[in-house]
């Protein structure tokens, strides 16, 4: 065994193997794995080894489909089988509104170049006799799709990791983690120890013990899964091809082909965790868990509808394995917050679909300090403390359970909630507000009108709230309207070295005590890191804002740049609740709880100071998403409830409102004001999207500076606009296709309702060689394509003056 290694992989499952043959291909060749057992001896083994591309978050969809193109590569460099049967997939929809979706799914894939098809109820018996069509509307159809061996796939990354260098040793269980003082990690296994400079934890199954090892809680836990084997099917014996893989998404079961029989898989809606309390070391290769065919009766009837030969036949062999699931489904993937050197590549539940990009995707973060792409939905620091054992078996159940429901993009689903709430809550809930999640903080989305429920109804197309956040965004526009502005990320720097240190780390200038900036924050390729506001309460005290659901994100990319002495960062996110108000009678209603002038000349627009606000000591700054007159208000969250009485008191006379987080975004969506993880991401330059004007290009240094100059001077291939579509009952809502004739142009990141200019409004990202203002263009909404227009300048009040005064 080699005393030191670049990199210790732990685990060798399907995941593990792929990261090891990915550091290898990206040229890390002194990398070693450490297996506890046997190569699959966790999930892996047991796996139905199928693989799709088709993914809600089109980033994933994209690394799913390397995922399926790299298993020739390494079946090729490798000599190994992988079992490979591209039989194709059908994904079926039995109800309108599934059908719909998929529809609406179907565009989507144009923008990330998937080759799907839709097809209908007599295609889909053709390609599968098995199935019964009866309510059957139709299918996404991928050719890409299909399943392998698993453990042929798992040998195979293995084996050409080795013939790259890399060294793999079984049998050998990682014991302990010790960090050394250089940011290394001693790697103590049962067979000897090895000093590493970088620790993957690949572990599966024991992911959670192997960061309990380091202090870490990564929230993941195991669940119970089945699938049943049949003995031979005449249908299936007389087909002259293989059958594809089928998903009956509405009947909430999967189907593939296993020898002259089927496999067919469950998810039930009662689920079962596993191993709560931590995965027993002694399970290994060749053991399962006793089935439970009780839990899955129901299902089964189900599935014996749509596959009625399946009833008929002989059950072969039923398999019940855990495998690890994370509170939204999606794994954990990165640098570990607080941590240096160790990295998270666990919480897999589909690792022949995404294993192979999740080696990618974390080979290039360690090998070249960044991935590629952006992968936010996979990234590990996506969660918070919040996702405790407990929220994590609840949401994880949830998602389980409902792994084939409809997911509307406006859905909230409910485990777990609320996990936690600001000191207003109870308050805001009496005025009917209906909330969302950010961060597990509960915020108001909007608020019911009198006599309608306090809950919105999941719908494609325009929901149930429609009416109430129209009134809400005519109130801002016309008087004032109170937004509870809590969830925000605001953290403070201060210290002798503060202004140094965020001059280096923010593309901006830095703004004058008083004074406020938005503040583009890079990576070292210019790919955006946040779009953040800068405020400078003196010369060495700042505050940033940021979105809330970026706090551990923030902090881990601050945290890797800080200086060892100088600044003093700290996250306040939760200490600092507060409210915005904004709207033309917002500079009324604030003077109304302050002392201080504050008016225009006194205190204009984007400036910034410590002010007492209705006896609550307070951070305020005039700014605005709105696009109107509007102000910040940020105080300890004990001084929360009072602020919320005296301003709701201050109110009285005032044409005012509160107001959700609903109607901001249709507020900003009029100004063309875009928003992170829609219009700006690590997917973009600041050329790309319009952040280029607060980049001081001039500043001797900053991160991504040179990266930026290059980006500055050549055209940006794509770039942000806005578009006005002649949307029916249904907006659009991010990664539909924009066509120009039969030519696909872009797509966009956003859309909704401009309440108050009346006209249905997207942004998105157009190809620039061929896009010209003037074209008429087609933007697909729910599958159907309407006609859109490229809008110049932003639909309301495009001179800004109405913020600025
Ligand atoms: C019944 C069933 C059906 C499934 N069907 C599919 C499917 O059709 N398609 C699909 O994509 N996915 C499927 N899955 C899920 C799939 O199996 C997992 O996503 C995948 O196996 C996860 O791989 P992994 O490498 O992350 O973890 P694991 O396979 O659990 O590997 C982790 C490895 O780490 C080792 N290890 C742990 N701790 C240590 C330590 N301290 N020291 C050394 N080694 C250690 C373990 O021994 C193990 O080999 C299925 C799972 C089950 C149970």
């Amino acid at each position: 065994m080699k005393s030191h290694a670049r990199v210790v992989v732990i685990g060798g499952g399907i995941v593990g193997c792929s990261i090891l043959y990915h550091l290898t291909k990206l040229g890390w060749k002194d990398v070693v794995l450490v297996e506890r057992k046997e190569l699959t001896a966790g999930s892996t083994w047991h796996a139905a080894g199928g693989f799709h591309a088709l993914n809600s978050d089109m980033n994933v969809a994209r690394l799913q489909a390397y995922t399926i193109s790299v298993y020739r590569e390494v079946q090729e460099i490798s000599g190994q089988d992988v079992g490979m049967h591209l039989t194709g997939g059908l994904n079926m929809a039995a109800t309108p509104e599934r059908w719909d979706y998929l529809k609406a799914e179907w565009a989507r894939h144009r923008v990330i170049g998937l080759e799907t098809e839709l097809v209908g109820p007599e295609e889909i018996r053709r390609m599968c006799p098995i199935v019964d069509t009866t309510d059957i509307l139709g299918a996404i159809y991928d050719p890409k799709e299909g399943h392998l061996d698993p453990s042929g796939a798992t040998h195979a990354y293995a084996k050409s990791a080795r013939l790259a260098g890399a060294e793999i040793y079984r049998h050998t269980r990682v014991i302990e983690l010790t960090p050394t003082p250089d940011g290394g990690w001693q790697v103590v296994t049962d067979k000897g120890t090895i000093r590493a400079e970088h620790v993957v934890n690949a572990a599966g199954l024991w992911a959670r013990e192997v960061g309990h090892m380091v202090g870490a809680n990564l929230p993941l836990i195991p669940m119970e899964h089945h699938y049943l084997i049949t003995e031979d099917i005449p249908e299936v014996v007389a087909a002259k091809q293989m059958l594809p893989l089928a998903l009956d998404l509405d009947g909430e079961i999967y189907m593939r082909q296993e020898g002259k029989g089927v496999l067919v898989g469950l998810y039930e809606h009662n689920a079962k965790p596993w191993a709560l309390k931590g995965t027993p070391w002694d399970y290994g290769q060749n053991d399962l868990l006793p089935p439970a065919l009780d839990r899955l009766t129901d299902h089964l009837e189900r599935g014996f509808r749509r596959f009625p030969s399946v009833a008929r036949a002989g059950i072969r062999r039923v398999v019940n394995g855990p495998f690890t699931f994370t509170p939204d489904g999606n794994p954990l993937v990165g640098p570990v917050p607080g941590l240096k050197n160790y990295w998270s590549a666990c919480g897999v539940l589909a690792g022949f679909a995404q294993g192979g990009g999740i080696g990618l995707a974390l080979s290039q973060w360690m090998v070249k300090g960044e991935p590629d792409g952006d992968i936010f939905a996979m990234d590990v620091a996506r969660f918070g403390d919040y996702a405790t054992p407990g929220y994590t078996t609840k949401k994880a159940c949830e998602f389980y359970s409902r792994r084939f429901q409809m997911a509307y993009p406006n859905e909230i689903w409910p485990a777990a909630r609320p996990t936690k709430t600001t000191p207003v809550y109870d308050a805001l809930r009496g005025r009917n507000a209906v909330f969302g999640v950010s961060y597990g903080l509960e915020m108001p989305l909007y608020y019911a009108q009198e006599g309608e429920p306090a809950a919105e109804t999941p719908s494609l197309r325009r929901s149930n709230a429609f009416p109430a956040v129209a009134a809400e965004c005519q109130t801002v526009r016309e008087g004032a309207g109170v937004l509870e502005a809590s969830p925000f990320s605001k953290y403070e720097i201060s210290g002798p070295g503060a202004a140094a240190w965020l001059d280096q780390l923010l593309a901006c200038r830095l703004p004058g005590p008083g004074r406020i900036r938005l503040a583009p924050m890079l990576s070292p390729t210019a790919r955006m890191m946040g779009d953040l506001t800068l405020m400078r309460l003196s010369e060495s005290r700042f505050m940033i804002f940021g979105s809330g659901y970026l706090q551990a994100w923030h902090m881990r990319w601050f945290h890797e740049h800080l200086p060892a002495s100088g600044v003093e960062l700290r996250n306040l996110s939760e200490d600092l609740f507060g409210f915005a108000l904004a709207g033309p009678s917002s500079r009324e209603l604030l003077t109304r709880l302050v002392s201080e002038d504050v008016s225009n000349a006194a205190f204009p627009f984007m400036s910034a100071r410590d002010m007492e606000v209705a006896c609550a000591p307070a951070i305020v700054g005039r700014l605005s998403v709105s696009g109107e007159l509007g102000y910040e208000i940020y105080v300890p969250a004990a001084y929360l409830h009072p602020l919320y009485s005296r301003i709701t008191a201050a109110m009285e006379g005032l044409a005012a409102r509160y107001f959700g987080v609903y109607a901001l975004l249709s507020l900003r969506l009029e100004k063309s004001f875009g928003i992170w993880s829609r219009e700006f991401s690590r997917d973009y330059t600041p050329t790309m999207c319009g952040m280029s004007r607060f980049v001081a290009y001039d500043k001797p240094t900053f991160i991504g500076r040179d990266a930026a100059l290059r980006d500055r001077d050549a055209p940006p291939p794509r770039k942000l606009v806005t578009l006005d579509i002649e949307a029916v009952d249904a907006d659009a809502s991010g990664f539909e296709p924009i066509w120009l004739g039969g030519r696909l142009i872009g797509y966009t990141t956003s859309g909704g309702y401009g309440h108050c200019i009346g006209r249905s409004l997207a942004m998105g990202y157009v190809d620039t060689r061929v896009y010209d203002a003037s074209s008429p263009l087609e933007v697909s909404v729910v599958g159907k394509r309407r006609a859109a227009r490229i809008l110049t300048e932003p639909p309301y009040d495009p001179a800004g003056t109405r913020m600025r005064t």
